[in-house]
């Protein structure tokens, strides 16, 4: 099933297939955090300051409009390629710097998360912790719905993986990211963090 997946003002516009999901997670690591200040999108973050991740496939994800206000940064010059829309600065996604790992963390600020179909296909937000201890609140481990998630995940990389499924709107096929990253500095980052 697809879902649209679309900025806060509405200038980018796509699709979302469900059905290319690995899994749904938050994540409350610092970096997820810094990168929500960043983009002065702290409504992103949960009560514990969690980012809802929805990883999926490279092919699920289609920009349909607006792709000329998709924009990268990244918190180090190592770090995950993060994806927003610098039209009205909405969160997209997360990726490796290489297009041969076919994973993109979707983030679900992008997506219409309150569809019923949502929560059916994905479960509810939340039900997946990663990184727990480093969330502003306490939160509940999740070992088991984590171990999952993550079992999920890799299954699906490697059936990503042998169907070449590798072309994102954030790669082409020779596998070249859509943008040159923006690499903050590391006093910057600290202070997001
Ligand atoms: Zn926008
Ligand atoms: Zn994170």
């Amino acid at each position: 099933m697809t879902i649209p997946l679309q900025c806060r003002c509405g200038a980018v516009q796509g699709t979302l297939d469900l059905d290319r999901a690995y899994a749904r997670a938050t994540c409350y690591c610092k970096d997820c955090r810094a990168f929500a200040r960043y983009l002065g999108a702290a409504e992103v973050l949960d009560a514990a300051g969690g980012t809802d991740i929805v990883p999926v496939a490279p092919s699920a994800v289609r920009i349909t409009d607006g792709v000329e206000h998709v924009a990268c940064m990244s918190l180090s010059p190592k770090g995950l390629l993060r994806w927003y829309a610098s039209c009205c600065r909405t969160p997209l996604a997360n990726t490796p710097r290489e297009s041969k790992l076919p994973y993109v963390g979707v983030v679900a600020a992008c997506l219409d998360a309150t569809a019923p179909a949502f929560d059916a296909a994905l479960g509810p937000r939340g039900r997946v912790a990663i990184a727990a201890p480093s969330a502003t609140a306490p939160v509940k481990p999740t070992p088991l719905a984590y171990a999952l998630a993550v079992a999920r995940i890799v299954a699906g990389v490697a059936g990503a993986r042998l169907r070449r499924d590798r072309v994102s709107p954030f790669f082409d096929a020779s596998g070249r990211p859509l943008r040159a990253p923006h690499v903050i500095t590391r006093e910057e980052r600290a202070a997001l963090q």
